[in-house]
């Protein structure tokens, strides 16, 4: 049949036809290869295989041996759950959604309905989500002996694994106990938020690593440590909060506006002064200017400064005022927060951003009118030059 298809010939909508025949012919594969493996699997040995039902499996379909238990698992599962066996068998489901709805099923069968619509809607991160919760639920410790024992086979599987790739780079992966894999997190970030860089976030978080090994190898030593207190202005004049105000360690959650003023003595401290949603003022102690404007900055610019954004996650820190005579001094008001699409915008488009903090405005390329229409000379540099970080 496939011979006699013309493939070059086909029109658009003719093609993705095909594509839509094809996929449910895969689906009713995948079903007929998952319940006949677990067939297999159930009565003993292939003829003449001598290795695991697992290891037949991946032989004859030419695929891994984790893939194979993956099916075998899951031939297992669906004889518990019917509704989502028959979902398979209809071509409704796919291998891979199948896979997931029964591996969290199989956990807590009540959700099998649910998994069931998550998957018919056919967004792959929602069921995939999804599944993680209910996963992560059911690996939850019941009580303190089940959390040790937890945190022992966490510990247990430790490891740390370095290679190369083709072009020189080090690469590695690795697995910590919980307790040592977020010291190990949270002293990256705390690195990386020192850094006054305009790197992708990932790229600071490997420079921050950098250089916590390459102080290691120095032997310096610095301070480590930082305290932020969010208050407001009115709050501390009066040396109490009253309803409505902030006065708070974020993260941790509200103090008193005194220990607020303890808090500032000690080592060193960063204070933001908010009135409203604005950060008014930053007072900091120490050292680091770089790491207090940071503060400053994630206060200010919460998410992406871009109107209507509003993505959180992932933000990069933008000079976005480029036209400062060289050699002026570095201001908070210099800087934006930016998500990773409109910084692709900037960075690959040459779109601007105008107006500062509470009026910001993402501009296309300037025309000539634009230029006109503002006196301004367009900027010159598509980045900003690197700052230097402190310390
Ligand atoms: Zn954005």
């Amino acid at each position: 049949m496939l011979n006699e298809l013309p493939v070059d010939e086909l029109t658009n909508e003719d093609a993705a036809e095909w594509v839509r025949f094809f996929t449910q012919l895969e689906r009713l594969a995948s079903y007929g290869t998952a319940i006949c493996a677990g067939r297999v699997a159930e009565t003993g040995h292939p003829k003449g295989a001598t290795t695991p039902v697992s290891q037949w499996l991946a032989e004859e379909r030419g695929e891994s041996a984790a893939r194979s238990r993956t099916i075998l698992k899951t031939a297992a599962r669906l004889k518990e759950l019917s509704a989502t066996r028959e979902a398979f068998r209809s071509g409704a489901l796919s291998a891979s959604q199948a896979t997931k709805v029964a591996r969290a099923a199989a956990l807590d069968p009540s959700a099998e309905e649910s998994l069931l619509e998550t998957a018919y809607r056919g967004s792959v991160p929602a069921l995939h989500g999804q599944v993680q919760r209910i996963v992560d639920e059911a690996a939850r410790p019941k009580d303190d002996a089940e959390a040790a024992a937890r945190a022992k086979r966490a510990n247990l599987r430790r490891y740390l694994h370095f290679w190369r790739d083709s072009d020189g780079g080090c690469r590695f992966s690795g697995r910590l106990a919980e307790e040592e894999g977020e010291l190990f997190r949270r002293t990256i970030e705390d690195e990386s938020r020192r850094m006054l860089s305009i790197a992708a976030p990932r790229a600071r978080l490997a420079d921050a690593l950098g250089q916590i090994v390459g102080e290691r190898r120095h032997a310096r030593r610095r301070t480590q440590s930082a305290a932020i207190v969010r208050v407001d202005v009115k709050a501390l004049r009066r040396g109490h909060a009253r309803d409505g105000e902030i006065c708070e360690v974020p993260g941790v959650g509200p103090i008193d506006a005194k220990t607020a003023l303890e808090l500032l003595g000690e080592t060193m401290a960063y204070l933001l002064i908010t009135d409203g949603v604005d950060v008014k003022a930053l007072c900091h102690l120490g050292d680091g200017l770089p790491l207090a404007m940071e503060i400053a900055l994630e206060e200010r610019d919460s998410a992406c400064v871009v109107p209507d954004c509003g993505e959180w996650q992932y933000l990069s820190l933008l000079r976005w005022r480029t036209d400062q005579p060289p050699g002026s001094p570095v201001t908070l008001a210099d800087f934006c927060r930016l998500c990773r699409h409109h910084r692709y915008y900037v960075d690959r488009f040459g779109f601007r951003l105008r107006g500062g903090p509470g009026a910001w405005e993402l501009r296309a390329p300037e025309t000539a009118e634009d230029r006109h229409r503002s006196g301004t000379e367009p900027p010159h540099e598509a980045r900003p030059p690197p700052q230097a970080r402190d310390g």
